[in-house]
């Protein structure tokens, strides 16, 4: 069992609510969905996992979230692979969505923190897996500013106060690059810097370049510039 985590959830939340980018994203993705849902907030999709002590804080402010209950047994398996310390939570759906008690998961996807191989924190990739659903992932030039820095402070503070998590994402970030590979893709970095990279995924070496050029995805490919705000 991991010790318990020193955070103040209220305040990591307060520093973490610039929108990803000037236009609801939902309203671009949710369209495409079966249920009409944001991809991201229904876990027919996306299961979110938080920190044990974040739940504690979210059930004490808000009957938003409740702990996730699968409805079959690959589902229980990849909750309860959740890891020590996290769980999978699901909440009553985006209508009802309370945008203070947004989880960290909700407020980082679909970005994961790209750790290099030395184990430094270089900035942002995407959950490639979402690249046929998520708006976002095919809009990376429209990420804003703000958006990038709020991230990397809040992985700041969480890699300083869980020990463990840097680690995790290096091991993340290397199975990134073992899939970008076999695909002969680089992957798309937003740096902490703010400028755009594109990862070698053989070399792990960066070169710079224009968040357009990793162009669209599946459905986003025939998009034309029309975005709903
Ligand atoms: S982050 Fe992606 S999946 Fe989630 S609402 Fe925005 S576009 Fe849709
Ligand atoms: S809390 Fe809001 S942002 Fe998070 S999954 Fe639910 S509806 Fe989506």
């Amino acid at each position: 069992m991991s010790a318990a985590l020193d955070i103040d959830w209220k305040a990591l939340y307060a520093t973490f609510e610039a929108p990803i980018t000037r236009y609801d994203c939902g309203k671009q993705c949710a369209p495409l969905s079966d249920s009409g849902d944001p991809f991201c907030c229904t876990t027919e999709h996306t299961i979110p996992v938080v920190f044990y002590e974040e739940w504690q804080y979210l059930s004490a402010k808000t009957e938003l979230w409740h702990i996730y209950a699968p409805e079959d047994k690959t589902r229980r398996d990849l909750a309860e692979s959740a890891g020590d310390g996290l769980l999978a939570l699901e909440c009553l759906g985006w209508e009802q969505c309370e945008r203070d008690y947004r989880s960290l998961a909700c407020r980082t996807f679909p970005f994961y923190p790209y750790v290099s191989r030395e184990g430094e924190f270089l900035g942002l990739s995407y959950y490639w897996a979402y690249e046929d659903r998520c708006w976002v992932i095919s809009h990376l030039e429209l990420i804003t500013d703000d958006y990038l820095q709020q991230f990397v402070a809040v992985y700041d503070q969480l890699f300083a106060a869980v020990s463990s998590e840097l680690e995790d994402y290096r091991r993340y970030s290397a199975t990134a690059r073992r899939v970008f590979s076999r695909w002969k893709r680089s992957i798309p970095l937003l740096h902490r810097d703010g400028a755009t990279y594109a990862i070698n995924p053989t070399t792990a070496a960066l070169t710079p370049t224009d968040a357009v050029d990793f162009g669209r995805h599946g459905p986003y490919l025939l998009e034309f510039e029309t975005f709903e705000k």
